[in-house]
């Protein structure tokens, strides 16, 4: 039986869903990360028995910078493992560093970076309007290698109310992206078809595999990142100016 939509609006396209996902997205976490290493960076130092210059400093935040990288390279999202890794690299070996300093550490790094993240400018008109068009909403989201971190970050950009449904995936489900576990998760919460689902992203990496291995349509914002991608791709690459038009197109499409 097919489900209604809650909103009967004149200009609904019934029956579809906009799949976002948050970080890069919706909402800028990348901006106020440098910030916020270097304040680890700081505060690793004292526990680690490293002396609190600026050089010090210095050597830490580009270890920091590049593990950053790496990490997310790999897909390793607990920070726990980002700091034990740091301090492996500024000693150049295998180094003694407590489990409750990892714990702190990552505390700071994430409530600076929940309070400093700011909603891209258009979002929320961007959701209301196919809110209002009936256009069910979810959000799949990479775990924070925190549990409970990454709902928190949700909840904190105001942005909640908008979706239907989320899923933080490494946590609800096995797999993280670009698997296609959390949106088959996704779809069936929904209960709209992946055909009828247009995925919006930042990351070719992470973003386009599993939308697309299921049959969604999917929407990759430019960024400085893919700004030398060129066209065409099994996925759509837009502006961000740009965003609303192609997913309401797309919408029209998969109708
Ligand atoms: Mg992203």
């Amino acid at each position: 039986m097919l489900k209604r939509s809650e909103n009967m609006g004149k200009t609904r396209v019934d029956e579809s869903a906009a799949i976002f996902d948050f970080d890069g997205t919706l909402v800028d976490s990348y901006t106020p990360r440098k910030n916020t290493h270097k304040k680890v960076a700081a505060f690793l130092l004292k526990p680690l028995g490293i002396k609190s210059s600026d050089a010090n400093r210095r050597t830490m935040l580009q270890i920091i910078s590049k593990i950053d990288i790496e990490m997310h390279q790999n897909k390793i999202y607990d920070r726990n493992l980002w700091w034990k890794e740091a301090a492996t690299h500024y000693f150049g070996k295998t180094t003694e560093i407590s489990e409750s300093t990892l714990i702190r550490a990552s505390t700071l790094y994430w409530e600076l970076i929940k309070k400093k993240s700011t909603v891209y400018p258009g979002v929320k008109s961007i959701l209301r309007i196919l809110k209002r068009r009936g256009i069910k909403l979810g959000l799949v989201s990479d775990t924070d290698g925190l549990k409970g971190m990454k709902t928190e970050r949700i909840e904190a950009s105001g942005l909640r109310r908008f979706f239907d449904a989320t899923v933080v995936s490494g946590e609800e489900t096995i797999e993280v992206k670009p698997h296609s576990e959390p949106f088959a998760l996704m779809s069936e919460r929904l209960g709209i078809p992946a055909e009828r689902c247009v995925s919006v992203g930042d990351n070719p990496e992470t973003d386009v595999d599993g939308g697309l291995k299921l049959g969604m349509k999917v929407v990759i914002i430019r960024s400085k990142e893919t700004r030398n991608v060129k066209d065409p791709q099994p996925y759509y690459l837009v502006d961000r100016k740009r965003l609303m038009n192609l997913i309401i197109r797309l919408l029209e499409e998969v109708k």
